[in-house]
């Protein structure tokens, strides 16, 4: 059987990301390409309806540019502990199922690899990141379980 050659990691950078990655790199063929990618939410997609616009969003231009920085530089530690090529990785700006979707078409991946916490009953109606990119993504999703990966 052939193994995939083109592998999309999606990171939320929080420490699980390492076991996510670990497992993706342990799956993946020597010639495979790995993209990890985050995806940075704008924050007033988070909070508009919550607080007043404009106390709520003056200055948050500036903040998301700095925390933008941050998240690369989170990233790059993580992917040149697995290899991955500078150009691979991919700071992306929105909402994280859609933009998965979005960067696995254009880029052709065969294969998603996500982490999931395995909710249950009502955490599961609620929805998840993992639930969502499983349930529109036109190619293989690996969901893996956090907690017991490896
Ligand atoms: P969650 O369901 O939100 O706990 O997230 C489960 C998995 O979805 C994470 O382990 C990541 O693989 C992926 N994910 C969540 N948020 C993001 C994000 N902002 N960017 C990229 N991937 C994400």
């Amino acid at each position: 059987m052939r193994t995939y050659q083109k592998i999309m990691v999606a990171v939320d950078l929080s420490s699980e990301s390492e076991a996510v990655l670990a497992k993706a790199h342990q799956i993946a063929g020597p010639d495979a390409d790995i993209y990890l990618v985050y995806v940075q939410e704008p924050m007033d997609n988070i909070y508009v309806g919550i607080v007043p616009q404009s106390a709520a969003f003056s200055g948050l231009g500036e903040l998301e540019s700095r925390l933008s920085e941050e998240l690369k530089h989170k990233l790059t530690m993580l992917g040149e502990k697995f290899n991955v090529p500078a150009d691979h990785l991919h700071v992306l700006n929105g909402s994280p199922a859609s933009e998965i979707h979005r960067f696995a078409s254009e880029n052709h991946v065969q294969l998603i690899v996500i982490g999931t916490h395995g909710r249950k009953g009502f955490q599961l109606l609620l929805g998840s990141t993992a639930n969502a990119v499983l349930h529109g993504a036109a190619c293989d999703v690996l969901a893996v379980r956090i907690g017991t990966a490896q």
